[in-house]
């Protein structure tokens, strides 16, 4: 995991929006990378508003933050939790009357006054206010009373495609709801969204994927720099003879003689089943196909056109490296990059270099490493 890339890709992003505060989205332990080094090095870049899921997410990286930082849980305050945020310092994203009305009483109840973002639906349909909801908040003075309405927030759907009419029309939306509602700051763009441009801007950007090297832009080169490098070990090697199989469901016959390593990684720790027969690995620059089912902790390797020597036990592949983008991994497993990256099991070894362009495994007995 090199921190100094996604240190690299937070300056860039923060470069394409000068006029406003580039946060950043460390929910799901940081797409799977570590929330707590993730976020002690984006904070050591300045970053000042870090966005979480759940109230958990917030509670267990609160105390690695200095107090300057600020964390947003994105699902708000679910009944009877209120008294947990103020007592971890965390702020909700509220995004219901419901949620308005239960921050409202834990104000009331403390005699003192609560942050909180307001998030408003724009078209998405998953969370904020809906627009009967923003009616009823103008309609009532009372409906903030106690709240300190740091910004408000929404969220786009389709910012990856840049010609999509959804990203104008949510726009429009949102920038209607301002004009009606109390003179705040505003925060809208996720990662893709920065890439739409200074309209989309408004003042906190919310960027997860781009950071961790996710191409924000759909049919375009990507501009962030790769941050993980995914190697698990050779556990060992066989040679197999024209018509022998490979695998669960022998789904996979050999053409001709061939020389297969067995690899120490497999779907349960996020390598899906789906890259069966689909997916490639790279020893040094060669690339080399994965044939039959990926199993639970194990996947085989055609390596029949590599050199013995370069394939013995404990020799590493890279699944994931800069000749490997997670991108091309995800287009291959017929899912999407936030999706391999959040799958990276608990069983990988995850280091950590800062600056330095590759990253070295260590050598245990574990069998993969990030
Ligand atoms: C996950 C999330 C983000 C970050 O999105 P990316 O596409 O990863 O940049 C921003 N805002 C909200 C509300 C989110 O749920």
């Amino acid at each position: 995991m090199d921190l100094g890339a996604i240190r690299a890709n937070y300056r860039f992003l923060q470069s394409k929006a000068p006029g406003a505060r580039c946060g950043a989205a460390v929910k799901a332990d940081a797409y799977g990378l570590g929330a707590i080094p993730v976020a002690a090095a984006l904070a050591e870049e300045g970053c000042r508003h870090f966005f979480v899921a759940h109230l958990d997410e917030g509670i267990a990286l609160r105390p690695h933050l200095p107090a300057s930082a600020e964390i947003f849980v994105l699902h708000g305050p679910l009944p009877g939790t209120e008294a947990e945020f103020v007592a971890h310092g965390l702020i909700p994203v509220l995004n219901s009357a419901e949620q308005v009305a239960g921050w409202r009483d834990a104000a009331r109840v403390l005699a003192r006054r609560l942050p909180a973002v307001v998030q408003v639906d724009s078209g998405m349909s998953r969370l904020g206010l809906s627009p009967s909801e923003v009616d009823a908040w103008l309609a009532d003075p009372g409906f903030l009373r106690g709240i300190d309405l740091r910004f408000l927030m929404s969220h786009l759907a389709c910012a990856e495609q840049q010609d999509n009419p959804m990203n104008a029309a949510q726009l429009e939306t949102f920038q209607a709801l301002r004009r009606k509602l109390p003179q705040c700051p505003a925060s809208f763009a996720n990662s893709s969204g920065i890439f739409l441009g200074p309209a989309f801007h408004f003042d906190i950007l919310r960027p997860g994927a781009a950071l961790y090297g996710i191409a924000p832009v759909d049919g375009a080169p990507n501009p962030m720099r790769p941050v993980v490098t995914l190697q698990a070990k050779v556990i060992q090697t066989r040679v197999i003879e024209r018509g022998d199989v490979v695998g669960y469901g022998a789904s996979y016959r050999a053409p001709s003689r061939r020389r297969i390593a067995t690899i120490g990684t497999g779907y349960a720790d996020g390598w899906l089943r789906s890259l069966s027969a689909r997916g490639f690995a790279r020893v040094g620059s060669a690339r080399v196909p994965i044939v039959g089912k990926v199993s639970m902790d194990t996947l085989a390797l055609d390596v029949t056109d590599l050199a013995p020597e370069s394939v013995l036990p404990g020799a590493l592949v890279d699944l994931i490296s800069a000749a490997q983008p997670v991108d091309e991994v995800a287009a291959l497993a017929g899912t999407i990059g936030y999706e391999i990256l959040t799958s990276l099991g608990a069983r990988y070894h995850r280091d950590y270099v800062d600056g330095a362009p590759v990253v070295q495994a260590r050598q245990e007995s574990t069998e993969f490493s990030i």
